[in-house]
């Protein structure tokens, strides 16, 4: 641990990414409470380059070993440690001189290493959302064992964070998530199976990698929140619920017993949650950032998620609710017909097809360990990889999850 308490070593999984991008800049910003002390990325090797050169890491992971070698040709003067593989993202998770891990790989891949820094009794600031809906039972687990904290990235969870902070936890009645409904959101079904991956990548008011982008369109992305926000504030499905706010200015809210209600409100920008997470508990004085102008932001709105056009919603919900291997399976599922759609190999609406086809055949099993919770993620994408497209349209949808039928909130 650094001398100075606020003082906080990093170690950024993901450092390439969107969220890892905007977390050096504020590390930029106030090199006198951050450093990146060591740095995983995968093969934007020229980016990486550059923060290498900027930052300085004591040790950095790539993908393999050509851009190991083209890594070292890019930052010459470069004296820290490289490692190339699969076995990269844990040593940089759990470097010696990091206090704090900012775990922002995309997908399943960020479990392992974020477990294994949980395990080395590092404190984690969460984005990879994937890490709590493949193994949400043995991450807060380990966490409680080794007095490590999980500190949420994801804005809505942040929101939800900063909304509980002084509350006593026993005086909540429901978590609401926010969801911008994404760029389809006044789109019918049959509107919907004309979408192609260029519309889809339009998100209206978050800046985010392809695979959240697709996922906050089809509201797995709200889906796949729903099972983190379960195990980050141990809160039951049935009192959570999703609202559509297009705006994206209430973040989310947390309910309690007496009704009130307490948000978090912002401009949406990572650059927010990923500071208050870092800094915990205090707040950075983020001054170079626009401030929430309400009268510019003029209505906001609210209305209850449609399920039928939404079905990956409803999904997420059945996954939690099965419980064991069926969250990583859900996630597994959504991550291959994804990429399938990214790839224009299935359609739009063959999204949740798939992850449902893919649920129907599997029957959940406990979360015993991670070996259990990973041969089910591979069986899933496995499944997943071999529907033919097309086939499963029209798969029986998810049954309306009960607590969306009051999900609504009045502006
Ligand atoms: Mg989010």
């Amino acid at each position: 641990m650094s001398a100075d308490a606020r003082h906080r070593s990093i170690a950024l999984l993901g450092s390439t990414g969107s969220v890892g991008v905007s977390t050096l800049a504020l590390v930029e910003r106030f090199p006198e409470r951050f450093r990146a002390v060591s740095l995983a990325a995968g093969r934007n090797v020229e980016l990486l380059a550059e923060q290498v050169q900027r930052h300085q890491p004591e040790l950095v992971s790539v993908a393999d070993e050509s851009c190991a070698a083209e890594l070292r040709a890019r930052a010459p003067g470069y004296a820290g440690r490289i490692i190339a593989g699969a076995d990269g993202p844990r040593a940089v998770a759990t470097y010696a001189g990091a206090d704090i891990v900012l775990s922002a790989l995309v997908g399943a891949l960020g479990l392992e290493p974020t477990l294994a820094a949980i395990e080395a009794g590092k404190d984690v600031a969460l984005a990879n959302k994937e890490v709590l809906v493949v193994a949400g039972a043995l991450v807060t687990r380990a966490a409680r064992e080794r007095g490590v904290r999980i500190l949420p990235v994801d804005s809505e969870h942040n929101a939800i964070f900063q909304a509980l902070h002084g509350h006593d936890r026993t005086e909540v009645r429901r978590l609401i998530l926010t969801a911008s409904g994404g760029p389809f959101l006044r789109h019918t079904v049959a509107e919907l199976d004309h979408v192609t991956r260029a519309d889809a990548l339009k998100h209206p008011t978050w800046k985010m990698g392809p695979k959240i982008t697709i996922d906050s369109a089809t509201l797995m992305n709200k889906g796949l929140e729903v099972i983190e926000a379960h195990w980050l504030f141990d809160v039951e499905p049935d009192r959570i619920d999703v609202v559509i706010h297009p705006q994206s200015i209430i973040h989310s809210m947390v309910e309690y017993i007496d009704g009130s209600v307490l948000s978090q409100m912002a401009v949406p920008d990572m650059t927010i949650p990923i500071g208050y997470a870092l800094a915990y508990p205090q707040r950075l004085p983020l001054t170079h950032l626009r401030t929430l102008d309400l009268p510019a932001a003029g209505e906001l709105t609210f209305v209850a998620p449609d399920l039928e056009r939404f079905p990956c919603l409803g999904l997420a919900y059945r996954a939690l609710r099965a419980g064991g291997t069926m969250p990583a399976v859900l996630n597994a599922a959504n991550e291959v017909a994804v990429e399938r759609f990214l790839a224009e190999d299935i359609g739009y609406r063959d999204v949740p097809a798939v992850v449902a086809a893919v649920m129907d055949a599997h029957a959940a099993a406990p979360a015993a360990d991670l070996a259990t919770l990973l041969a089910a993620d591979r069986w899933a994408r496995e499944r997943a990889r071999t529907l033919r497209p097309g086939a499963e349209r029209g798969a029986r949808m998810a049954p309306l999850a009960p607590s969306m039928k009051k999900a609504a909130v009045a502006p």
